[in-house]
């Protein structure tokens, strides 16, 4: 049995409800709807955006409304157009079976008129934004004196875009007698003297903490030099290869150029903000329902009410203005039971901002690290891969094709065409991060580079030189001959390493490893300081094509762990390290030319440097710095830095 029936709904909306899917009702549910179908109360009630609050309320409206009457009966009134429509939908599915039942919606944007007829049609619940409505009292085209039902939705929403005397205007506007039911994901000050004029002895409900977030949500900070937030934007969508996100901008024109330089860099993304017209609004958000688009990047107010199940993300571009607001914000992820993650790229100096968010959701933050290029790179490959694997093969329509198809392929190997086929689509990608910076402005190395008495040292080599933890104090200590206890630590990096060393032995080693040479190439080890500048301007992270994937550097295929294969450092010999694994490498070279894919031999340090000078300059790096506020007109500027990407997105 569906448990709406229970709750004491007629079969016709129960009929209704279960085409929609619903059979158990949410937590909001089952504690707002037996109170309002009691008839006769006022309520405010504290829930958060997807948590099935528009059922909460709409479903008992639907018990207590006469349909049989073309009367005004219920005015329920919402802060944007957006939510409204969905309000005005939801409401019309519920009643889809109901004679007689209509719902109007009125709102902004369209025409006054037609949205009159509709209301002189008999409308017996009329969903509205305050604007439009209060527009609608001065004109006398609505009737609203036999209301007995007046529902605020979002109204912390409505309170801060200003609407606190649309909504004094329109509650004084029906009987007195009438019940008013009140929803806020907060309860501010203002919000509470609502509550306090217009309604009597309201039963209150909660569904969570008051003021706190949606349990489903995490909550996930990265750090990063301002310069580097839009590239860390990229990695982020780039790690989450099915990422259906929100981006939230603080002004117009920071959400326009991060939308724009998103679609140059091939993302499916676009903006919303209060600069386009509806018509493209409408436009926009079609497109990002029908998931044509992988990120809107949007400001606040403009986002307001957006109703999209299934976001993944949201991510905070910029933290709002208001602390509140994040609430809002991350609401848009998680809706209806799911899960979602809410991000915040910020800089050092908003960590604090982070506490306070914290106290306010009452939920801690996880500080996630910016995933590598490798990284990005390597959950692009697999969600290629899975793609591969599970896509649906139209056996009669390619059949005919096949013969010649296999004709063409006959001298390959399985493993041959594997790689092919995953480096046409990857080569570009793969190319785009081979000098990606590492872009993490963490606190922690901060601290560690200061520790008294330890220095931390850049090195050029790291886990794909086969070096681990200790055979690279090994071998620093064997090259240097520094006692080993003076290296304190090293932090293996896919393509570089960071070794602390005790500062007295830090100039000996890098003294004597100005001429050393591993595996044919310069070895590079620097102060900390130095590396890190020129690492966040696009240097180490990845050098010459040392992670093509398809191109065969990895012998077995990507994953296969055959790293011994590159060689590298086994310790303990005090050989030269430069010759040592040659001989496990020319097999390797061999295939890799005839694949004329990436090269296994990794550049010289000289070569990456090119290439380093190469992708920083002005080409491919664009700053961006205007200002325009959305909601305040004020000057806040944004500025990020543009690379470009392959226009292919996976
Ligand atoms: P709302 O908070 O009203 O915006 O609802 C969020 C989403 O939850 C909407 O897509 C609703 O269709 C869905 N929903 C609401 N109530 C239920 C329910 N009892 N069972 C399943 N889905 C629901």
């Amino acid at each position: 049995m569906n448990k709406f029936e229970a709750l004491g709904f007629n079969n016709l909306v129960i009929k209704a409800v279960t085409e929609l899917g619903f059979e158990n009702p949410t937590p909001i549910q089952e504690k707002v709807i037996p109170v309002l179908l009691q008839g006769n109360t006022d309520l405010v009630a504290l829930a958060q955006t997807g948590t099935g609050k528009t059922a909460a309320f709409g479903l008992p409206l639907t018990h207590l409304i006469d349909f049989t009457s073309r009367d005004t009966q219920a005015v329920i009134i919402c802060p944007t157009r957006e939510l409204c429509m969905q309000i005005t939908r939801d409401l019309q599915s519920y009643t889809k079976y109901i004679d007689g039942a209509n719902i109007v919606a009125i709102y902004g944007g369209a025409s006054i008129d037609n949205q009159s007829r509709d209301i002189k049609r008999g409308a017996q619940i009329v969903v509205a934004t305050p604007g439009r409505l209060c527009d609608m009292i001065d004109r006398r085209r609505v009737n609203f004196s036999n209301v007995r039902f007046a529902i605020l939705d979002e109204a912390d929403e409505m309170l801060n875009m200003g609407f606190k005397e649309d909504l004094d205007t329109i509650l004084s506007q029906t009987p007195e007698e009438k019940n008013t039911w009140l929803f806020s994901a907060t309860m501010p000050d203002e919000v509470l003297r609502i509550s306090r004029n217009y309604m009597e002895n309201p039963v209150e409900i909660t569904a969570g903490t008051k003021n706190s977030g949606n349990e489903n949500i995490e909550h996930i900070y990265y750090v990063v030099q301002a310069r580097d937030k839009y590239a860390a934007l990229k990695r982020i969508a780039d790690s989450n290869p099915d990422i259906f996100a929100i981006v939230f901008c603080r002004t117009r024109i920071e959400t326009q150029e991060i939308a724009d330089a998103l679609i140059k860099d091939g993302y499916g993304a676009d903006s919303l903000h209060g600069d386009l017209s509806q018509q493209q609004r409408d436009h926009v958000m079609k497109r990002y329902r029908a998931r044509s688009l992988q990120m809107l990047v949007a400001t606040d107010v403009a986002a307001r009410g957006i109703d999209v199940n299934d976001v993944t993300h949201v991510i905070n571009y910029n933290l709002p203005d208001e602390i509140e607001n994040y609430t809002h914000r991350s609401g848009r992820t998680a809706r209806a039971g799911k899960t979602g993650v809410s991000i915040c790229i910020i800089n050092m100096k908003e960590v604090g901002k982070i506490r306070i968010i914290e106290r306010i959701i009452k939920k801690k933050f996880v500080q996630g690290t910016i995933p590598t290029g490798f990284e990005a790179c390597e959950k692009q490959l697999f969600s290629l891969v899975k793609k591969i694997h599970n896509v649906e093969v139209n056996e009669a329509a390619i059949e005919a094709y096949l013969p010649n198809i296999y004709e063409e392929l006959k001298d390959l190997t399985r493993e041959d065409i594997i790689k092919r086929f995953v480096s046409t689509e990857f080569n570009r990608f793969l190319d785009y991060y081979k000098n990606a910076p590492d872009l993490n402005a963490g606190g922690r190395d901060r601290e560690q580079r200061s520790t008294p008495g330890i220095t931390k040292l850049f090195i050029n080599l790291g886990e794909l030189d086969s070096l681990d933890s200790t055979s690279m104090k090994q071998y620093i200590s064997e090259v240097s001959g520094v006692d080993i206890a003076s290296i304190v630590s090293a932090e293996i990096k896919s393509s570089f390493s960071f070794i602390e060393v005790k500062t007295e032995a830090a100039e000996i080693i890098q003294g004597t490893f100005k001429n050393a040479r591993y595996n044919n190439r310069n070895v590079r080890i620097e102060s900390r300081g130095a590396s890190e500048s020129r690492s966040s301007r696009g240097g180490y992270e990845g050098g010459g094509n040392r992670r093509s994937f398809g191109g065969g550097e990895r012998k077995g295929g990507y994953g296969g762990g055959n790293r011994s294969e590159r060689g590298g450092y086994k310790g303990g010999s005090g050989k030269s390290y430069g010759d040592r694994d040659r001989s496990s490498r020319g097999g390797y070279s061999k295939s890799n030319n005839e694949n004329g894919g990436g090269s296994y031999e990794r550049k010289s340090y000289s070569d990456r440097e090119k290439s380093y000078s190469k992708s920083n300059n002005s080409n491919s790096e664009k700053s961006y710095s205007k200002s325009n506020n959305e909601s305040s007109g004020g000057d806040r500027k944004s500025n990020f830095s543009r690379e470009k990407r392959p226009r292919k997105k996976f």
